[in-house]
């Protein structure tokens, strides 16, 4: 064989029969290789030409719903609670608060995460002249914050007539005294109307901590915090309504006529997304929801599922649905497949699933089976818009729970939705237990599990754990040679991405091997 001119490789690769790797339909070809998880491929490394971090991953959840990183956390009720939303919400993703509690409950929490850093608060605490010490410090306990304005009578939009901050009480022995006697009353304080971009200005060159918002009369109308704005300063990925500036928040419920009260509670307290939470959504209970949100409520964001199949997929979106969250059996909590005999591998689920709704400009959700950063990225690969997890996320101190030791090592409770235990939990009150409905089963004399209880390790805050996430997403879409999420989806559509399968031997090979023992530690921040 003659060496060919070395300045023409390019060119000769061009006129070359066959690419490198696979086209993903090829890859995903269920004649040749059956249903392929996320841990049967890889993705073939494209060329370099940015920085990681200029790594775009924008990307829809709903048709309107457009987030800076492409991360739900699951309705779980040992996952997503207010501070886990609090968190995805600053970083960029999503929460959705788990509906396996009473409603009222589950409204509050939606609520909190609406009235938290949005610029102004519109509901302070605020206390009068006659309140004491004590109580100021018994709301610094409960609350963690202790810049409080005082109004004459004790309630917003009464006249402004001082401020108690931490330094005000701290050195202050005797509880008993009253606020007037604390107080300071050289007050900065913005006229109603303000912008948020000036109300920080004053803030900024005022020193102060909280800058009170009054009316004409001198009456309180709200509140900025110092706290709020550095938050605001930390979290440039924040997902805000561009109106309100307030975080993003979405909630589950279930397809019962329950539900739907359940709904208007949930509306009512500022919701911007509702997942219809069913293991196996194509039914027409779910159809018929589809359809009441979309009469009633025409501002909100429905994502039905879950589905693994274009046949399920189409009658929701036919339905309306906004986005579909994918995924039956794949969860690292579920026996799913082994009990129900019912389910599809998550990556065979994702690509024909979000293959077919992209077609209707409907984003698709991979939820279940996020292991790792490069199962994020192969989600991304096979068409997902975003990715939602569960076990990925638990252990962090943002979930409800507490944690424990056993030997020697600190633990959180993590457990799936349709396991014994989640089924048995009353607190749905009325409003009957989440859990049972997710799996149509509230009337069964027997409840047959479809989840299981576990721990899962202390990972510390979601906040650093999800900043790695991000970074590590980045980087390997730096490596395929994508920039965004956009063009990664357009190059392995237009079969420029390309892939490899995983033999068994391959996937030993691609894993840590040949050690008497090693440490794996998967981040550092600063
Ligand atoms: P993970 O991220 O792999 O832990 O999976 C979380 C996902 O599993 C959730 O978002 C649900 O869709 C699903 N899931 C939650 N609880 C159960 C269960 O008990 N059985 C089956 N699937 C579940």
């Amino acid at each position: 064989m003659s060496v060919l001119d070395y300045k023409k490789a390019n060119q000769y690769l061009s006129e070359y029969k066959h690419q490198d790797g696979l086209a993903i339909e090829a890859l995903m070809d269920e004649q040749l290789s059956g249903g392929l998880t996320y841990n049967d491929f890889l993705i073939l490394p494209g060329f370099i030409d940015f920085d990681a971090g200029k790594t775009s991953l924008d990307s829809k959840i709903t048709r309107n719903i457009t987030l800076k990183t492409p991360f739900l956390s699951s309705p779980m009720d040992t996952v997503t609670e207010t501070e886990m939303a609090i968190s995805m919400a600053l970083l960029g993703g999503i929460g959705i608060i788990h509906h396996n509690c009473d409603a009222k409950a589950q409204a509050d929490m939606v609520r909190k995460v609406k009235t938290f850093e949005n610029g102004f608060i519109v509901d302070p605490v605020v206390l009068s002249p006659t309140n004491t010490v004590a109580e100021v410090k018994a709301i610094k306990e409960q609350h963690g914050f202790c810049g409080i304005p005082i109004t004459e009578n004790g309630h917003l939009n009464g006249k402004l007539v001082g401020i108690v901050t931490a330094r005000d009480i701290q050195f202050h022995k005797d509880d008993k005294s009253l606020l007037s006697q604390v107080m300071s009353t050289d007050l900065v304080v913005a006229k109603k109307g303000v912008t948020l971009l000036k109300a920080n200005d004053i803030l900024r060159s005022s020193k102060k901590g909280k800058l009170p918002i009054v009316d004409e009369e001198g009456r309180l109308v709200s509140l900025l915090s110092r706290s709020d704005l550095l938050k605001n300063l930390n979290f440039p990925l924040a997902s805000k309504s561009a109106d309100s500036k307030q975080l993003l928040v979405g909630a589950a419920i279930g397809t019962r006529p329950d539900d739907k009260e359940r709904l208007a509670l949930l509306v009512d307290a500022g919701l911007d997304v509702v997942v219809l939470d069913s293991s196996q959504g194509n039914s027409i209970y779910q159809i018929d929801m589809i359809r009441h949100i979309k009469e009633r409520y025409t501002q909100l964001q429905v994502i039905a599922g879950n589905v693994v199949t274009r046949e399920q997929a189409a009658n929701l979106i036919e339905a309306g649905a906004d986005g579909i969250r994918i995924g039956m059996g794949s969860g690292s909590i579920c026996i799913t497949q082994e009990v129900m005999a019912c389910g599809r591998p998550q990556a065979t689920a994702v690509y024909r699933v979000s293959e077919f709704c992209r077609r209707f400009g409907v984003p698709t959700i991979a939820d279940g089976g996020i292991g790792n950063v490069g199962h994020i990225v192969k989600a991304l690969a096979l068409g997902a818009s975003a990715v939602m997890m569960g076990g990925l996320l638990a252990g962090t101190t943002e979930t409800p729970g507490e944690y424990f030791y056993h030997e020697g090592q600190r633990l959180k409770r993590y457990r799936g939705m349709g396991s014994i235990d989640a089924m048995n939990n009353q607190s749905g009150g009325k409003d009957g237990n989440a859990a049972t409905k997710r799996y149509f089963s509230e009337g069964d004399a027997v409840k047959v599990a479809q989840g299981v209880v576990g721990n899962v390790l202390d990972k510390g805050s979601v906040r650093k754990y999800t900043s790695y996430l991000i970074t590590g997403v980045q980087h390997s879409l730096q490596d395929i040679g994508c920039q965004s999420v956009a063009q990664f989806h357009e190059d392995v559509y237009a079969g420029r991405v390309r892939f490899e399968k995983r033999t068994a031997a391959a996937q030993m090979e691609g894993g840590v091997h040949g050690l008497h023992s090693f440490e794996k530690k998967l981040f550092t921040s600063a």
